[in-house]
């Protein structure tokens, strides 16, 4: 299938909420992906192979951002044929953790990951729904580095370009829509 094809399936699944969580905020609501199986394994696959295809190798893990982190980043890693990895907001993970705190579009918050949830040096590629400020996507990369690992890049369904965070980041960010 044509990814210009895949891309308008997937644009019009999402939908624009004007003002939600706050005033001024364009939320991108993409339950109706997740909703749409056929549509999801097909954006999940595509996404997939063009990370590895760009990348060049297969990452160790797959790294996702609670919460669409976790759908998003399970889907992925189970496509590429390797591991999921959990980064949870503060104070849900049991056992020793590593933690970052950030700035969001829309507030603040720390994000958490476990100690031992991979082998040192892992190379991870980072998995979430949406990139905006970017600030949760360099959280991220630094926790991942705090643990040891090593981070490889950043997969996204969405892109909002209005940020310039895609060019800021450092490591190689795939995506299936732009805005
Ligand atoms: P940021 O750290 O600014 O790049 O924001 C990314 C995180 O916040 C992701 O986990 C998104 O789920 C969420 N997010 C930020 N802005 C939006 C938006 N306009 N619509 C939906 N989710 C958003």
């Amino acid at each position: 299938m044509e990814k210009t094809e895949l891309t308008e399936r997937i644009k019009s699944a999402i939908v624009d909420v004007p003002d939600y969580p706050k005033k001024g905020i364009m939320f991108k609501d993409i339950t109706g992906l997740f909703a749409s199986h056929q549509l999801f394994k097909d954006t999940m696959h595509a996404l997939a192979a063009e990370t590895v295809s760009k990348l060049g190798f297969k990452p160790d893990f797959v790294a996702g951002i609670e919460a669409r982190g976790f759908i998003i980043g399970t889907a992925l890693a189970d496509e590429i044929g390797v591991g999921f990895v959990p980064i949870r907001k503060a104070g849900k993970l049991p056992r020793d953790v590593v933690s970052e705190s950030y700035d969001l579009e829309y507030g603040s918050a720390s994000i958490e990951l476990q100690k031992d949830s991979m082998p040192e040096g892992s190379r991870v590629l980072i998995a979430d729904d949406l990139l905006a400020t970017g600030g949760t996507a360099s959280a991220a990369e630094k926790l991942i580095k705090k643990q040891g690992s090593k981070p490889i890049g950043f997969a996204f369904i969405i892109v909002l370009s209005g940020f310039g965070s895609k060019d800021a980041l450092k490591l190689p960010v795939f995506e299936m829509v732009e805005y």
